[in-house]
């Protein structure tokens, strides 16, 4: 192994992978989940856990984890208070995986289990964060893929640290990152923005993306949007930026026509005339401005959820499955 970095949180170095899973309502995930899962990882030669974190599900998700038989992986289930929201439960799993490689895994088999071995080889030969990008969509609606390649497209424009195209949640990071991740203190948690920031060696597979298994998806596109505000306002100053370019702009414009006008009226005496371009005028500004002071809002709500200290999420209650091997006789 080349990773030379001795981990400074609290890491049990018996454990060598850690695959979190968030869930929302998943109950008939589980067990195909589990199964695909746990053959993988019992093929492997590390020892493994999973960490499943139950974001506030109202069906019986929780009963089913915290009750799974004893395997040779080790399970740690957490129970958020209620629905948090992905980015919380993700958080939520960093902060209680314990071992040197993590590999976030939605539990919808939309990302497969069986790509793990081949994550792991890359994390071995060095790269510190093993990229999934997907080839193919598979069972997302065009409008779906068309949003999020615009939304690739204008992140990647206006942030600092490119966020990798069609690259999801579903990626391998080694714990020297993880750790970085976790001392991170931001309320706002875009994670595909936090998991590129840190930089360090990456390197990307290609895989085909499943339909999901079962279920619906947990996200409508107002949830989309709300996610790329999250993902643009909280990596870039740019579009306020842009915003100060256009009153510039607008108020240089203005500078010149109004120049113009009173001219033309001092020596023409021109009647007052125009209301069509005065009315398109006005609305055009008045957009413009409302549009600006939206923007400013996004950043102002994002300093208050800041400002305001609150924690990312809490937690109910923890259950851990050790592994048969391991089991205290005591
Ligand atoms: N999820 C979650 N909390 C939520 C919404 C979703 O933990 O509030 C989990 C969900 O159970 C799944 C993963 O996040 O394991 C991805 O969700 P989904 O499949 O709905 O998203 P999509 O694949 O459509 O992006
Ligand atoms: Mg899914």
């Amino acid at each position: 192994m080349t990773h030379a970095y001795t981990p400074y949180g609290e890491c049990n170095t018996e454990i060598c992978l850690s695959v979190i899973v968030p869930l929302f309502n998943e109950s008939q995930m589980i067990a195909p989940l589990i199964s695909r899962l746990t053959s993988v990882l019992s093929a492997l030669d590390d020892s493994a856990e999973i960490v499943f974190v139950d974001d506030g599900s109202s069906d019986d998700s929780w009963q089913q984890i915290s009750q799974l038989p004893l395997a040779e992986n080790e399970y740690q289930c957490i129970k958020l208070s209620r629905n948090f929201g992905k980015e919380a439960a993700m958080s939520a799993g960093l902060e209680h995986a314990r071992g040197l490689a993590i590999i976030m895994l939605d539990a919808d088999l939309q990302d497969p289990p069986e790509q793990i071995p081949l994550m792991l080889a890359q994390w071995r030969a060095g790269f510190d964060i093993v990229n999934m990008k997907r080839r193919k969509r598979l069972g997302e609606t065009w409008l779906k893929r068309f949003s999020a390649a615009c939304f690739y497209r204008v992140m990647n424009w206006v942030s600092d640290s490119p966020v990798p195209e069609n690259v999801g949640d579903f990626r391998l990071m080694s714990r020297q990152v993880v750790d970085c991740i976790k001392a991170m203190p931001e309320r706002n948690r875009f994670m595909k923005g936090l998991f590129s920031w840190p930089g360090f060696s990456q390197t990307t597979i290609e895989f085909d993306r499943d339909p999901r298994f079962v279920g619906e998806t947990k996200w409508n596109y107002g949830k989309l949007f709300g996610l790329a505000m999250d993902g643009i306002t909280s990596f870039s100053f740019k579009p306020l930026r842009i915003a100060t370019w256009c009153g510039v702009f607008t108020a240089c414009s203005a500078f010149i026509y109004g120049g113009w006008v009173v001219a033309k009226t001092l020596i023409y005496g021109e009647a007052v005339a125009g209301y069509a371009s005065m009315m398109v005028v006005q609305l055009g500004l008045a957009g413009v401005q409302l549009l600006a002071l939206g923007l400013i809002g996004e950043y102002l709500g994002r300093v208050f959820v800041e400002v305001k200290q609150r924690p990312l999420y809490l937690i109910e209650e923890v259950a851990y499955r050790q592994s048969v091997n391991q089991v205290n006789p005591n």
